[in-house]
């Protein structure tokens, strides 16, 4: 337990032995610490030594309003001061998506700015494939780093996923360095524009054990594999594959870190925080066996704004904000978007939702994970501007319409009740369809069969009726894999997606002298739905629960 302990003025924190981060004080500055950390380093001349900046899952490149407030311009000024020590810096991770900038920007305010803080190789995070391959292949043509991906090929062009690297092999300081790309099969499965099918996924310990002895052969002194998948994982990558020195990790968004003893600290598994407000100094000494020493970073207001990068975030941030503050309408009632509500019951919320999917795709019923709606909040009555709708619907969802037997829905609401009380994301929200469920009955037969009615009439098991939903269900995600059976008969190419739709809906409420422009994005038959008046949705008894 006789490690010592670096202080690192900068962050207020320093890494003790035993694996846990104790906080030492706040009140430096961070020239104070950089000048501390310069003389730990600049002792021992003989033996090389490299320094690595570490981030992970960055979404607001604003700052928020509360400490630590990150944001990226803060972060860059953070990253400066350690410029002395001509640190390598990887990023694990999850950059393009979800934001509501995203939502206007599909992601390309990221591109200059890890650009500006000079990332030498990344990892693809399952975010980064939220507006699909192509879009992804397009924009990151501007980073001026390569994007790992080692354990997913496409299945087409026998390449891995959207041309990621299977390693990168890099030379820092003459050290040479071997780095992987990781990721887990479960977020794969969650992809919304990416079928499983269309991909050869190769086990992360497995695909590592194949690439560790090319790396060593190559003369890579230091592996470093970047992963984005969930600790767990992370933990078992860290155990099973002694080679690997430093998993770099991304996708949780806590910060957390091991070390693989307390007194050799040779080993290191970090997760380093989240969007713009946490980041890893990891420090190395390439002695016999090598000497690890972490520093994380808080990104508070003691740094400045760098002027180049909030030139930049103030460009994209004018470029959505007169949008996003944009009223598009007025709600009459409290719209209820609480987790503990929408993700447990029927909401007003919910049926606003998917009335408005079922009345504009002409649909007998419509069904959907209550995990879409994001916002967690009970908004008030009054104005409602395109940013409440984007803290709802921060996602691009397209919106499909299937044919679906009642014995099938039946197997769909099951699957939706099933984590019931858990407050899971694939609770539903629905429209033309009212059930009971006994929330004391096992998992998987929980729906009284005799109450389900569609459209106020007795479901019957074989009768085919019309559902809409969002394609990432669709696909049988979430559990919904009943879904997949199902004949598509409006697909999301074909959808539209469910923001706009919403979007469409609440300005042509609002618009009184002429409601035909603004929804002749939708069908004939829902134009009285869509006709000027007050957005007042009730709960109506949809959703009955016997506890
Ligand atoms: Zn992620």
């Amino acid at each position: 337990m006789g490690s010592r302990c670096s202080i690192s003025a900068n962050s207020g924190y320093c890494v003790k032995a035993g694996g846990r981060i104790v906080p030492i004080h706040t009140t430096s500055s961070a020239n104070d610490n950089e000048k501390q950390t310069k003389g730990t380093l600049g002792s021992s001349s003989s033996v090389q030594s490299l320094s690595i900046l570490h981030f992970n899952d960055v979404y607001n490149i604003e700052e928020r309003e509360r400490e630590p407030v990150g944001g990226a311009s803060r972060f860059k000024t953070a990253f400066n001061s350690l410029q002395y020590k001509n640190p390598l810096v990887l990023f694990s991770g999850d950059a393009l998506a979800p934001s509501n900038m995203s939502v206007v920007t599909e992601g390309r305010q990221m591109i200059p700015v890890l650009n500006s803080l000079r990332v030498n190789v990344a990892l693809y995070g399952n975010h980064d494939f939220d507006f699909g391959v192509d879009h992804l292949l397009d924009i990151t043509k501007e980073t001026r780093f390569p994007w790992l991906l080692s354990n997913v090929q496409c299945i087409n062009t026998k390449r891995q996923l959207a041309n990621g690297k299977k390693y990168v092999i890099i030379t820092w300081n003459n050290i040479k360095v071997g780095i992987l790309g990781l990721v887990e099969w479960e977020w794969l499965e969650t992809l919304p524009t990416i079928s499983t099918e269309e991909v050869v996924y190769t086990d992360f310990i497995e695909s590592a054990r194949e690439y560790i002895p090319i790396l060593k052969n190559n003369g890579c002194e230091l592996i470093i594999a970047l992963t984005h998948m969930r600790t767990p994982n992370d933990l078992k990558l860290f155990n099973e594959v002694p080679e690997i020195q430093l998993i770099l990790g991304g996708h949780d968004h806590e910060y957390d870190y091991q070390f693989n003893d307390d007194d050799t600290k040779n080993r290191l598994f970090v997760k380093s925080g989240s969007d713009f407000r946490e980041f890893s100094e990891i420090n190395i000494k390439m002695t016999q066996p090598i000497t690890i020493e972490l520093v994380k970073h808080t990104v508070t207001k003691k740094y400045e704004q760098d002027k180049e990068l909030q030139c930049i975030v103030e460009r994209f941030s004018v470029q959505v904000s007169n949008g996003l503050e944009e009223k598009i309408g007025e709600i009459g009632c409290p719209l209820d978007g609480r987790f503990s509500s929408i993700r447990s019951r029927e909401t007003n919320l919910g049926n606003l939702i998917t009335d408005i999917m079922r009345h504009c795709t002409s649909s007998d019923l419509a069904l959907l994970n209550s995990g879409t709606l994001r916002s967690d909040t009970l908004h008030e009555p009054g104005d409602f501007k395109l940013k409440d709708l984007m803290s709802i619907l921060p996602m691009i969802d397209s919106l499909v319409v299937m044919e679906i037997r009642g014995h099938q829905l039946l197997l769909a609401l099951e699957n939706g009740v099933g984590g019931y009380p858990r407050l899971e994301g694939r609770f539903p929200q629905v429209s033309g369809l009212s059930f009971t469920f006994n929330s004391r009955a096992a998992p998987r037969s929980r729906i009284i069969r005799t109450s389900v009615l569609i459209n106020g009439e007795m479901m019957r098991e074989d009768q085919v009726y019309k559902l809409c939903t969002k394609s990432y269900i669709a696909g049988g995600k979430d559990g919904y894999s009943v879904f997949k059976d199902c004949n598509i008969i409006v697909d999301e190419e074909s959808g539209i997606t469910l923001t706009t739709l919403v979007r469409n809906y609440i300005i042509s409420k609002y618009n009184n002298n002429n409601g035909l422009h603004s929804v002749s994005s939708c069908s004939l038959n829902c134009r009285e739905f869509m006709a000027p008046g007050e957005i007042n949705p009730i709960i109506e008894g949809r959703i009955n629960i016997i506890n």
